[in-house]
């Protein structure tokens, strides 16, 4: 879990020198007592600075340079008290480099309608100040959220904590490494990208490392911190029969433990937060990677299966946003449909890497052969999401651009057994319905490989690829493909446009 108290969002208080001090210092006085009780809202996970009134162009553009430099500022949030004429905003937006929110707010809640003069219109007067504010960041084509309503309203803090955990995310990513063990799976095409773009864009640095290094630290794990790690492993999961007793699946569990201490110290080792292995490239290694990229994964490390290092770095920096919330994120994947009319549904999976974290109940660990990888029977965790709402979130990289889907599913409980399929899984009903969910995110180019978030909601990815400057795509209960095939073709202007 990241701790994302960690995370500095400034608070940028606009007005202007033309009221005279006193009116200045009651600006100021307010936005204390709001700056204050805001900060111990559990609802804003990061640690909110509050920054002197911003009253002329080089205060202004001084506190953005500072932002700039700030290692720890992931963000920050304006909202104008007063009229602040916003060509006095221009030199510091045009340098800003980080996440902006702009909070339409007022001190006051209601209107003192038998006390109120001209002097309070002029002190609380953000219905028009923060309109002016609006305008040079449209003026100025700048990405930001807009949240507005009173700053009491648990709905309005919810909404900014939601950004705060996405411009936490956004910031990890700036200095965030992907280890790549092995190439993408031969042949496919939607895992693949441009690396160099996706470091210019969200700042991971895509690298690859020998799959034999990993083999080599495999094989210098002594046995007995694999036999502590599965003394771990036995009080958090449940365990075959199989696996409880010496024998070829409980040395297949050690093994596991091994690959996950050998990836573990390797990720720590470069400071990576995500990794992706492939099948086709296992020299040295006795097993596919299963039960170590669940755990892994369980850690808050991402994972991307195939070579598939967007998903991975997408699933770790959803793991940030989610950080001490309820629910899970995991690696996913769309395998097989349920078509009996009136019940469709989607059953996801993988060949074994999906999170614990999205289970229903204690994980099952079994060991099982695998018909894939001509490897040695690999151990991993079999469980059922728990049911819910949750969200599948995918990267793809059109060529000129990174496209982030989003589609809406409800999770429901798996009610039949499947004695044959020992592998985690989730069972969903994509919004609107399976059809134009799947005809919709085929359309828009969509993975069969997808971050699943119950721990999440599509506003989280809506904001991060706001503040990532990229397509956002959405696919929810009001979604018509024919309609969303003429949008994505109206946005293909729009992005060709782009300076
Ligand atoms: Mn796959």
């Amino acid at each position: 879990m990241v701790n994302l108290k960690k995370f500095e969002f400034w608070l940028i208080i606009g007005s202007q020198d033309l009221y005279g001090d006193k009116a200045l210092e009651q600006v100021a006085a307010n936005a204390r007592v709001m700056a204050e009780d805001l900060a111990k809202d559990p609802l804003l996970p990061g640690t909110l600075v509050l920054k002197p009134v911003a009253i002329t162009p080089s205060v202004i553009r001084r506190l953005f340079a500072d932002a700039n430099a700030a290692e720890n500022c992931a963000g920050i949030i304006t909202w104008m008290h007063t009229f602040s004429p916003s060509k006095m905003w221009i030199q510091g937006l045009a340098i800003n480099s980080k996440p902006l929110l702009h909070l339409h707010t007022q001190f006051n809640r209601d209107i003192p309608w038998g006390s109120i003069d001209m002097d309070f219109m002029n002190l609380n007067q953000s219905a028009h100040g923060d309109r002016e504010h609006g305008y040079i960041h449209t003026r100025m084509m700048l990405n930001r959220k807009v949240v507005a309503g009173f700053w009491k309203d648990p709905d309005v803090r919810r909404r900014i904590g939601v950004w705060m955990r996405c411009a936490a995310a956004r910031h990890d990513g700036l200095d965030s490494v992907v280890m790549r063990f092995g190439d993408n799976m031969r042949e496919v095409a939607v895992t693949e990208g441009d690396k160099v773009d996706a470091q210019i864009r969200f700042g991971w640095q895509v690298n690859t490392w020998g799959v034999g290094e990993l083999a080599r630290r495999y094989a210098e794990i002594p046995n007995g911190d694999a036999e502590t790690l599965l003394g771990e492993y036995a009080e958090r999961y449940e365990f075959d029969p199989a696996v409880k007793t010496s024998g070829p699946a409980r040395n297949a569990v050690l093994e596991q433990a091994k690959i996950e201490l050998a990836l573990k110290s390797l990720l720590d080792a470069e400071g990576a937060g995500a990794f992706t292995t492939t099948f086709q490239d296992l020299h040295g290694l006795p097993q596919l990677p299963g039960l170590a990229c669940q755990r892994l994964m369980e850690q808050g490390y991402g994972f991307g299966a195939e070579g598939d290092w967007k998903q991975s770095m997408l699933v770790h920096a959803a793991k940030v946003m989610a950080s001490g919330l309820p629910g899970g994120v995991s690696f996913m994947e769309d395998y097989t449909y349920h078509l009996e009319p009136g019940k469709e549904a989607a059953l996801g999976a993988h060949m074994l890497e999906i999170c614990p974290s999205i289970s229903g109940k204690k994980p099952r660990l079994e060991v099982h052969p695998l018909g894939i990888g001509g490897k040695a029977d690999p151990a991993r965790l079999v469980f059922d999401a728990a049911p819910g709402n949750a969200v599948l979130a995918t990267l793809v990289d059109l060529g000129s651009r990174f496209r982030m889907i989003v589609n809406e599913v409800e999770t429901i409980k798996i009610n039949r057994k499947m004695h044959q399929l020992p592998v985690a899984r989730a069972l969903w009903k994509p919004l609107p319905n399976l059809r134009d969910s799947s005809e919709s995110w085929i359309i828009a180019g969509g993975t069969h490989h997808s971050v699943y978030a119950s721990a999440l909601t599509a506003e989280y990815f809506r904001d991060w690829a706001e503040m990532c400057g990229i397509e956002y795509v959405h696919i929810g209960s009001g979604t018509k493909p024919d309609r969303l095939q003429d949008e994505l073709r109206w946005a293909q202007g729009y992005w060709n446009s782009k300076p």
